[in-house]
């Protein structure tokens, strides 16, 4: 089948990839519709490798998508033919230890699309397990659908942070993470996000998310607006979604003491945060690896409209444009925050 190919760092190709996959009793196969353009699919792009995570031969990118069932295997009875769905891309052994005890996305075993060596979903078809794949409301269209993938990762972070209703929370980096995990946040019962960011274009858009105050830490300082909206107390949460050296070195100045950090933006290098200060605030801290148990929680928020991911959707093109497609990720223009390809 034709297929967005990964042949080496630096080269991408669109063409003929043999992909044999039989239905098992427990599949479906699934025509794709829309494909998200992730950021680790263009670092694999640039670099060959995510950390311990090397691109050794051929691979096929993609992983946040959605599209419509066309076969069931014999033992699926929730899904059917003409199905609307979207897919979890990460698959544990149901037998693991980590899988038995509800973490399944720490699973070291795990198979996820387009994380070496598995292939990804830029084609047009796949098998997935049915137990991973979730049906769309009707209201939810298949770009939304595919941005259930970056959404679970906000949702994550908001269960993890363990939200009170009212809660103020920071969220450093305004990028499709970081905006998915906002959304998470208030959805999640915070009352108020200050979001951070040097580019403006996307702290403007985060602004009409809902009740965000953008801060351009390059012009501003985010201690004193936390300060200003808190009387001085701080934020409860503090949502690290930039992946940044100094962002993150600096998590507990914005953090109001008995408040909670979480590191869900990935920092390519070791980085260097202050021990001491967080202890004198006795902060709790919580780190994510992508998401479990959330895809229909993600869903129902979506369905119900308490979830709105349409705005973040700012880029679409072809399968056949899908080269440069991703020439177009690796320089994303800041008023740029998702690009997805339509198959
Ligand atoms: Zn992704």
């Amino acid at each position: 089948m034709e297929a967005l190919v990964l042949e080496r760092k630096n080269q991408l190709s669109l063409r003929d990839f043999p992909v044999a996959e039989a239905v098992g009793p427990h599949d479906v196969r699934i025509a794709l519709h829309t494909v998200g353009i992730c950021g680790s699919d263009v670092h694999y792009y640039t670099h060959g490798a995510i950390g311990q995570f090397v691109v050794r031969e051929p691979m096929i990118l993609g992983h946040e998508a959605s599209g419509i069932i066309t076969e069931v295997g014999a033992q699926v009875t929730n899904l059917k033919p003409g199905d609307r769905v979207c897919m979890e891309p990460g698959i544990p052994d149901p037998n693991s230890k980590a899988t038995q005890l509800g973490i399944y996305n720490l699973d070291p075993a795990v198979r996820f699309w387009a994380t070496p060596p598995v292939h990804g979903v830029l084609r047009p078809s796949v098998v997935h397990p049915a137990a991973f794949t979730f049906k769309l409301p009707p209201n939810i269209s298949f770009a939304e659908g595919a941005m259930v993938e970056p959404l679970a990762v906000g949702m994550h972070a908001a269960a993890k942070a363990r939200i009170k209703p009212g809660d103020i929370a920071v969220v450093m980096g305004a990028g499709p993470i970081g905006m998915v995990t906002a959304l998470a946040a208030l959805a999640g019962g915070c009352s108020q996000i200050i979001m951070t960011d040097v580019q403006q274009p996307k702290l403007d858009l985060a602004a009409t998310l809902g009740p965000i105050i953008p801060v351009n830490v390059a012009k501003e300082n985010l201690k004193a607006v936390i300060d200003g909206v808190t009387d001085g107390w701080g934020a409860d949460i503090v949502f690290e979604c930039s992946g940044n050296e100094r962002a993150a070195a600096g998590v507990f100045e914005p953090l109001c003491p008995g408040g909670v950090v979480v590191f869900v933006g990935i920092p390519l290098e070791p980085i260097a945060y202050q021990v001491s200060a967080g202890q004198v605030k006795e902060a709790r801290i919580e780190h994510v690896f992508r998401y479990a148990h959330v895809y229909p929680r993600a869903l129902a928020l979506m369905g119900s409209g308490k979830i709105n991911v349409k705005p973040l959707i700012t880029d679409k093109f072809r399968f056949s444009e899908s080269v440069a497609a991703f020439d177009f990720a690796v320089h994303m223009p800041a008023n740029s925050v998702k690009a997805q390809i339509e198959l």
